[in-house]
């Protein structure tokens, strides 16, 4: 299996539109692997680190720096809070991976017309043992290769571009297979055909909006 792809590089993630399109994609996945009535007993977490906020929620936060400062923020500026926003440069940093994809994110955000996204994104990378006795509970192989031996949770969309530590972005792979898989998306041709597609449409319906 070739995981080899030329149309999705990592700065594609970073524009709004296609992480939307991805997660709807993750949804749809989570929804063909397990039947929908097993998320009715999706155990319910408590006292879960890992804060959550919208996309919309950070990026406006950042828009008050461009707003008064005339252009996008340095590292010092947003961690002194030279301009007033309710999230600490951490919380920011362990979203958006560093300055650059922040920036990138902030700037295609705003080419597309500062459209709402309330795509939630954690600062957790780590998978809850609770997420983890589900899955595995109703996953007993790996999703890849078959194998029922040392299987973990992965994200599907790669933490490291945003993909968020929840059920929806999960999946069951083996070790071996998990560590071939790192920071790649999506696993199969197939499915990166399909995606593909689904971008174009996606892109041909926000350029007949402008
Ligand atoms: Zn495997």
């Amino acid at each position: 299996m070739s995981n080899k792809l030329d149309f999705i590089t990592k700065k594609d993630f970073y524009n709004p539109a296609i992480f939307k399109a991805l997660n709807e994609k993750a949804k749809e996945r989570r929804n063909e692997l397990i039947f929908a009535e097993l998320f009715t007993d999706v155990p319910v977490e408590k006292n879960v680190s890992g804060i959550k906020f919208t996309n919309s929620e950070l990026l406006i936060e950042l828009d008050k720096f461009v707003i008064e400062l005339g252009r996008f923020p340095k590292h010092n500026e947003v961690r002194k809070k030279l301009v007033n926003i309710n999230v600490s440069i951490n919380t920011l940093m362990s979203v958006f991976r560093n300055m650059g994809h922040m920036e990138n994110v902030y700037t295609e955000w705003v080419s597309n017309g500062k459209l709402e996204d309330n795509t939630k994104v954690t600062t957790r990378r780590k998978f809850t043992q609770v997420q983890k006795d589900f899955m595995l509970k109703h996953i007993t192989n790996c999703e890849i290769c078959g194998s029922n031996k040392n299987l973990e949770l992965d994200h599907y969309i790669p933490w490291s571009v945003g993909g968020n530590t929840t059920l929806e972005n999960c999946m069951v792979l083996c070790k071996s297979c998990n560590m071939s898989k790192y920071n790649k998306l999506p696993i199969t041709n197939k499915e990166a055909i399909e995606l593909k597609k689904e971008f174009e449409k996606e892109f041909n319906r926000l350029n007949k909006l402008n």
